[in-house]
């Protein structure tokens, strides 16, 4: 069976990998990611991979006097030879260091293919980035011979991780690198359904932006996913059927369904009193995660679909200081996403949050199964979501034909295509830009009479250089038209007449509303467009005693594009998370006082 990893390389080819937009680059955190930046151009397809060359910064060897250093955070354990030490789909002790004896690491697809990773010996660790969190394992390790080691539990290794520096960064380099190299493979739960099913392609999305491991199998093209099709007894109802590792077959799940079936949902102790909870893990809750988390207070995140928020939608973020080649907003989301779980901040994902409860204190948040987590503060991080703009059939082909953004699973769908894009600020740019090199043609509509005003210069740029994109200016669609599966044509008005475009792709970059609606029953005060107001604007305009972030309920902060007034950039964001933290130490010193005081 030839299977599509999520990278898209067949995985017959076991030196040849590229890096996944989905997880950080696998390069030195503090150098320039070079040769790795191709797939944030959008060229997936690149032949190439620092990983073959890195092995051993992927595997590292410790000397006698780092594992004796190491040995404080961990217990010692025995396995016997052909013991299983842990098992794919199950949660694991935590990361082993091997005194003596021999394990053989294996990766396991859902369809029962095994392939060795690697075997280590005396000297050697065995972890990835799921062991951070206490997540279930994504490989199988097998005692080869008797084994003798030191187990380190999750909480223990990221108190390793923080207390030995120079040690911690060549093992968190060598947990993500392994990540890395698990999504290159495909290991993990397959997919399988028809390639251009938009619910098959959101489930790739979700499992990208989450840096998951998966394999796509194309049910119409696969001569051997019939005779698996056959033996489940599946028919194209049940598509996409996801096949997980433990052998669960789940039909047409949604997003929640597979991520409570892969494990990676944490339990809330309802005794806990948490001193923040952050909702959102775009970049402003992230930032504040790894802020917070770093500084010592106990951090709860909430995100009701993958880290990065918008900025994960970005091909290629240009401004953000201190990438001058320029960063996709996934691998910038990823690797703040393991730096906050590197802090030991407790991230629940995918998880909504319903309403917000700031009558009782300590404040509660209620997720959307019920459950209620405990917290002195809450940040409001929740950013803000793409306008659905009035066109005639655009419900019937969302998923199938219209997309939000212009990650490497659309632009891979559009090889050589028609496109349309709708939108004239920078986010359309951005996708523009990156379409263009996978498409026949990009077609740019815009209300207005020219880019200039809403987009940055650079990108005004480079599109007017690109020969296959138009921009196409005073234009609006007036509806979608579509055979059963798929859109087929856009009709468009213009000055000059009406304009049918012939294409199976709409990107629609239309803008974006505020992420409020679970705030509708509490109090915290919002502007006439729905945005969270802050400081003065939050208090009748009152300054004295009023914190620049905190909402009109006292404990209540809001950051990022969420709040009022906010710049809309992903540095304001960052910069707004960091400060929020500070505030935060603030009212929790003054409340601190107020009981010692009062006591
Ligand atoms: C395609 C695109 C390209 C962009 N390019 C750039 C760029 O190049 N440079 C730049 O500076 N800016 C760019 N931006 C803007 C930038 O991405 C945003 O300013 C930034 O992401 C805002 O961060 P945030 O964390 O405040 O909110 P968001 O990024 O919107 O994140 C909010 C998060 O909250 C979650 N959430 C919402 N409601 C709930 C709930 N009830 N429960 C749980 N979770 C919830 C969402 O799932 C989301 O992950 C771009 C935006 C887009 C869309």
């Amino acid at each position: 069976m030839s299977t599509t990893p999520s990278n898209g390389h067949a995985i017959e080819m076991p030196n040849v990998v590229a890096w996944s937009p989905g997880m950080p680059p696998p390069d030195d955190p503090n150098v320039v990611p070079t040769g790795v930046n191709a797939p944030a151009s959008g060229d997936d397809s690149a032949p190439f991979s620092p990983l073959h060359t890195r092995s051993h910064q992927m595997f590292p060897r410790l000397t006698d006097g780092e594992i004796e250093r190491m040995s404080r955070f961990g217990t010692a354990a025995r396995w016997r030879a052909g013991e299983w030490m842990f098992r794919m789909g199950e949660v694991g002790r935590g990361m082993v260091i091997i005194l003596n004896g021999l394990v053989r690491v294996t990766r396991r697809d859902a369809l029962g293919a095994n392939q060795i990773i690697v075997e280590h010996g005396a000297g050697h660790f065995l972890a990835e980035v799921a062991q951070l969190s206490g997540k279930p394992c994504l490989v199988d390790g097998m005692a080869v011979e008797d084994v003798e080691g030191i187990v380190v539990p999750p909480e223990r290794l990221r108190a390793l991780l923080v207390a030995e520096a120079e040690l911690g960064e060549r093992i968190m380099r060598a947990l993500i690198l392994r990540r890395v190299g698990l999504i290159e493979k495909g290991s993990g739960p397959v997919l399988l359904g028809q390639s251009d099913d938009g619910r098959l392609v959101s489930l790739q999305g979700f499992l990208r932006r989450n840096g998951y491991p998966h394999t796509v199998i194309d049910a119409c093209s696969d001569p051997d996913a019939i005779a698996l099709l056959e033996r489940i007894s599946a028919s194209t109802a049940d598509f996409p059927l996801v096949i997980c590792p433990d052998g669960t077959v789940l039909r047409a799940p949604d997003e929640n369904q597979l991520a409570t079936q892969l494990g990676w949902l944490p339990e809330f102790d309802p005794a806990h009193v948490y001193d923040v909870a952050i909702v959102g893990a775009g970049p402003a809750g992230l930032a504040t995660a790894v802020y917070a988390a770093s500084e010592g207070l106990s951090v709860a995140v909430f995100d009701c679909r993958a880290p990065g928020g918008q900025a994960g939608a970005s091909a290629r973020i240009e401004n953000y200081l201190g990438f001058p080649t320029g960063i996709s907003g996934q691998a910038l989301a990823g690797r703040a996403f393991v730096q906050a779980q590197k802090f030991g901040a407790h991230i629940a994902i995918p998880t909504r949050i319903k309403a917000l409860h700031c009558g009782s204190s300590p404040i509660q948040i209620e997720l959307e199964n019920g459950a209620r987590v405990t917290t002195q503060t809450v940040v409001i991080a929740s950013g803000a979501a793409y306008r659905r703009p009035a066109i005639e059939g655009l419900e019937r082909y969302e998923g199938h034909g219209t997309y939000y953004w212009a990650s490497p699973v659309e632009a891979k769908l559009c090889k050589n295509a028609e496109v349309v894009l709708v939108g004239g600020g920078n986010s359309a740019g951005q996708a523009a830009v990156y379409l263009a090199s996978h498409a026949k043609h990009v077609h740019v509509l815009i209300r207005g009479s020219g880019l200039a005003a809403s987009m940055s210069h650079y990108l005004v740029e480079r599109i007017g250089s690109l020969p296959n994109v138009t921009v196409r200016t005073r234009t609006e669609i007036v509806s979608l038209k579509g055979d059963d599966r798929a859109l087929t044509a856009i009709h468009c008005k213009t000055p000059d007449g009406p304009l049918t475009l012939e294409s199976r792709h709409l990107f629609l970059f239309t803008g974006a509303d505020p992420n409020t609606d679970w705030l509708r029953d509490c109090s915290v005060s919002v502007d006439g467009k729905g945005f969270v107001l802050t400081g003065p604007e939050a208090h009748d305009g009152r300054t004295q005693g009023v914190m620049g972030l905190e909402t009109s309920v006292p404990g209540v902060f809001a950051i990022g594009d969420v709040r009022s007034t906010s710049t809309k950039r992903v540095a304001a964001a960052v910069g707004e998370g960091a400060a929020v933290v500070a505030q935060i130490h603030g009212l929790l010193a003054q409340r601190q006082a107020l009981s010692v005081a009062g006591a």
